[in-house]
Formats: structure tokens, sequence, C-alpha cells
């Protein structure tokens, strides 16, 4: 019981400190250690920054007396400062680097990983029974759907069909620019805001650190009590309404129905556990149709588990993966979050969302910032430094997966059977923002071209050879055939300047 534990900073729930669960006993010391180097390593979003150093900060004023809450400039650093050679013991971190790190050193002691519904072995044994090519998450989630007993009927999927996609795929309602529903929870800031303030105004002052993004009001939980409280209004207020728009993006409406419960589940304020039974719950009372309790938990217990194992099962070397061969460097208007750097409506006003707040929701990240990226060719790595730095819930497990692999298929098609692209009439569908653009979705060639219809066909024409051999893209690839002006829209976008 003397034995002290140490708590990353997105390990922050109770959940990290439950005896029952295998975590430290009741009386164990606690340890904290805020590196100052994490920072310096990139330039994150100030909201990001500010929104880690508050949740951990806020978490050390609870647990009192019982934590030492190091400020250090390494992680190792700091372990000799608070322990020096005495034994330690820490849950499974959620990077490479940071498991590798604790590993090499005989006096940490590594416990299983917290925070997620599916424990490592167990994934594993799942893959390793799969005797087809890719693992899909469509499996997995239907198995943990099973082993978790989480919508069910018995042996049977509630409502009798696991995928509720196609409810939950509508375009937004017509003539608003607005969905509508209830605010989601905003947090009140606290004196320990204003002094992380305080603190990053002064690292920038100092010219130790620099930042991209805008110092707002912190908009997102740092406490669990925060936590618990966005995830009640989002239960009681928000997941009815989950489901129809849950990849619409309307130019009035930011966060739609969704929870903007990332941020909290990543630094460990809540468990998917609750979230996802809480869920359930308000299905089973009749609060909320099957489609939006469907489809919430299916991003939980789904997605989020899957890009987790992922990440692990795929190794370290997953991050290098550049199947398309692509190296183009980002620009810098994108690096520098500025919306002004293009014309193309939808960008912009995912660009500024980012800059504004470091979040959006799914579909502005894989239909219209990551899409764009794929079209252009940007270098994946690259991207996926920008999203890990740009997003406050972006953490090296989350994006790894999702960049590298759903968003950029970097991987070839490990993750997801094709790629996720389109041009623009996907997005005009899906959105209010072609209108006022001064773009048409339609048009391919010349001055009112699609920057993404354009790219789009590009995208298919450089990588023919290994689209035509997927059976999901054989017929898209047939389409440039179709393309009498393919010749001119090949020369457009060579002379593309972004
Ligand atoms: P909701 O739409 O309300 O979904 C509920 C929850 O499901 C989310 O809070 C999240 O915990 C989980 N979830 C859903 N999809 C995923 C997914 N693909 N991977 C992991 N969790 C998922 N999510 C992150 O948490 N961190 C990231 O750094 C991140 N980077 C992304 C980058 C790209 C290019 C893409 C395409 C997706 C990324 N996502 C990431 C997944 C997803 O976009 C966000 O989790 C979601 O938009 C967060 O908003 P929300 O909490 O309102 O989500
Ligand atoms: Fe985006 Fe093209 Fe629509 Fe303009 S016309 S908003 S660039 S998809």
């Amino acid at each position: 019981s003397d034995t002290p534990h140490w708590l990353f900073g997105d390990q922050l729930g109770s959940h990290f400190v439950d005896p029952a669960r295998g975590g430290p006993h009741r009386d164990s010391p606690l340890l904290m250690i805020e590196s100052r180097s994490v920072f310096r390593r990139r330039r994150f979003h100030r909201a990001k920054a500010h929104l880690i150093l508050s949740a951990m900060r806020h978490r050390a004023a609870e647990l009192g007396d019982r934590v030492r809450y190091v400020k250090a400039d390494t992680y190792r650093q700091g372990l000799r400062e608070a322990v020096g050679d005495t034994e330690v013991t820490v849950h499974h971190p959620t990077s490479h680097a940071a498991h590798a790190f604790v590993s090499a050193l005989p006096s940490v002691r590594v416990l299983p990983a917290r925070g997620f519904l599916v424990p490592h072995d167990a994934f594993r044994t799942w893959a390793d029974e799969r005797t087809t090519e890719h693992l899909r998450q469509e499996d997995f989630y239907r198995w943990v759907r099973r082993t978790h007993d989480l919508l069910m009927e018995g042996d049977r999927p509630a409502g009798g069909r696991w995928n509720l996609d196609h409810d939950n795929r509508q375009p937004p309602p017509r003539g608003v620019t607005d969905l509508g529903v209830p605010a989601p929870y905003r947090p009140r800031e606290s004196d320990i805001d204003d002094e992380v303030r305080s603190d990053l105004d002064r690292w920038v002052r100092d010219g130790d650190v620099e930042f991209v993004g805008d110092d707002a009001p912190r908009g997102f939980p740092a406490t669990r009590r925060e936590a618990l409280a966005a995830l009640r209004r989002f239960m009681e207020h928000r997941l009815v309404t989950f489901g129809a728009h849950e990849d619409a993006v309307l130019s009035g409406d930011a966060t739609m129905s969704h929870s903007l419960l990332s941020s909290s589940l990543n630094l460990g304020l809540l468990d998917p556990a609750e979230c996802v039974e809480r869920a359930e719950a308000r299905w089973r009372s009749g609060d909320v149709p099957l489609n939006s309790a469907e489809g919430f938990v299916r991003q939980i217990a789904g997605w989020r588990e899957f890009v987790w194992h992922l990440y692990w099962y795929f190794g370290t070397g997953y991050r290098e993966s550049n199947a398309l061969r692509h190296h183009e460097p980002l620009p810098d208007w994108f690096r520098e979050l500025s919306p002004d750097g293009t014309e193309a409506n939808c960008l912009s006003h995912a660009v500024e969302q980012v800059r504004a707040t470091g979040w959006t929701h799914h579909i502005p990240r894989l239909m219209i910032l990551g899409s764009f990226a794929l079209q252009r060719g940007w270098d994946p790595r690259a991207v996926t430094d920008w999203f890990h730095r740009s997003f406050v819930d972006g953490y090296d497990w989350v994006m790894v997966p999702n960049v590298v692999g759903m968003s950029q298929y970097a991987d070839g098609g490990r993750m997801t059977t094709k790629p996720y692209t389109s041009g623009g009439a996907y997005i005009d569908r899906m959105s209010d923002l072609c209108r006022p653009c001064r773009y048409k979705p339609s048009v391919r060639v010349g001055e009112d071209a699609c920057p993404f219809t354009a790219g789009y066909w590009n995208l298919l024409h450089r990588h023919r050879d290994r689209f035509e051999h997927n059976a999901r893209m054989t017929r898209a690839v047939r389409g440039l055939d179709r393309l009498r002006d393919l010749d001119a829209l090949l020369q457009q976008e060579r002379d593309r300047s972004d």
C-alpha cells in the first residue's frame, strides 16, 4: 500500500484509482507529473494545452494531500525528483512512446489499461481468430455488443438489426442553418483556469512554447463533475436527435446533436461503460429512438474501442504507412489554421471552427479536412501531426488509426475497405455550405470548379492502378473513362496553387 501510483494526464477519473478494478491500494500515495517538454515538442492548439493542464491541476486539487504534483521538464526528471528509484505502479499508458518509456524502467510496474471496454488480451484473441485479410469494425462491434450484452434481446440485436446507419445518414433539414436542439453543456472556468491561462501566456512570452488557435473560455469539461454534467445533459436533451442527422453539417450549428464527450472520455474523466449503459437505458425507458441509442453506442463500443485496439495491434510501424506515397507538405494557411487561405466555403468553415474551438464533429474531420488532404496528396504523417496538435481530443492512439487508416488510406486498406473521400456532390447533399460558396459542386473544370469534385477525379486518376482492383472502387474508377474533360481537369489540378 506504500507503493506510489503514477497517474498520466489522461488517467484522471476514479476508475484509474479503483482497487476493485486492479488499481492502486486505497492508501497508496499518488503521483502526477506535468511535463513542459510535451508542449515544446509540438505546436498545440491553445485550447488543448489549456484543457489538459486545467484537468490535471483540477484533479490534483481534488486529490489533495494524497497526490504529489511535480512540474518538471520531462517525465524522467519528474519521476526522479518525486520517487527516485522507488517502485511505482502505473496503468498501461495510451501511447507507444509512453508505454515503451515506462516498460523500460525497472522501477515501474505497469498495470492493465483502464478506460476501455475490451481488455488487450481479449481483443488479440478476437483478432487472431479472424482468418480474413482485414479486421472489420462491423464484426468487432457485433462481438462487443454480444459479449457486453449491449442493446441485445437474447442473442439478437435489439430491434432485429445490428446496423441502423441507413437511418442515420439523413441530410440536414432544408431551409434552416441550425438543427434547433438544446445547446450542449458548457463549463464555467475556475481560479485554476486563470492560473493555467497566465502560465501559458508566460511560457509564450518567454519564447518557450508556441501555440496555434484561439484562446477562448474553456469549452470542455476538466473535472469528473463537469464531465458527468455534460453526459447528463447529452443523455437528457440531445441523444434523442443524435441519430438521424449524425452525418449532416449546418453552417450555423457547429455541434449539431453530437455529444462533445470525446475529450472527457480521452482524459479518462468518463468511463465508456457508463456512457453506453446510459444510452441503452434511455432507449429501454422509451425516451430515445433506437437509431439514436444504437448510433451512439456504435461510436463508443464500436469505433472508439476498435481504434484503440488497432493502434496496439498494428504496432509502432503503422504510423509510417504511406501506401499512396503522398509526400506533399501542408500549406501554411492550413498549418496556421487560417480560414482565409482558401475560398472553398466548406473547408474555410471547418478550419475556422478548429481555430476557434479545437473541435469539429466527425464529418468535417473526415469528409472535408481529411478528404482534402488525401486528394491533395499531403504527407499522411504531417496530416496526423496536424490533427493531433489541433484538436482538443487528439491523442496518439486515436489520431494514428483515424488519420493514417481511416482518413488518409495510407495503410492501403487495413482499416477501411475504401478511401473516405468524395466530390462536392456529397458535401452539397449533407450540408448547406455549397450554396454560398464561390465554387459549384457540379463543376469540375474552369473558374467555378469545386476543388473537391476536381480533386476527387484527380485522386482516382493518380491511383487508378490500385483502386481498379478494389471491388468497392471499380465503378468509380470506370467513371473516369466517361469524363471527356479529364485532360483539362488534370492540367487544372497540376496548376493549382494550394
Ligand atoms: P460523437 O459523435 O458524439 O460520438 C460519441 C463518441 O464516440 C465520441 O465522443 C468518441 O469518443 C467516440 N468516437 C466516435 N468515432 C470515433 C473514432 N473514429 N475514433 C475514436 N472515437 C470515436 N476522436 C477522438 O476522440 N480523438 C481524435 O483525435 C480524433 N481524431 C479524428 C481524426 C479524424 C481524421 C477523424 C475522421 C475522426 C477522428 N476522431 C477522433 C473521431 C471522431 O471524429 C470524434 O471522436 C468525434 O467527432 C468527437 O466528437 P463527439 O464527442 O461529439 O462525438
Ligand atoms: Fe466545398 Fe465545393 Fe461545396 Fe464549395 S462547392 S462548399 S468547395 S464542396
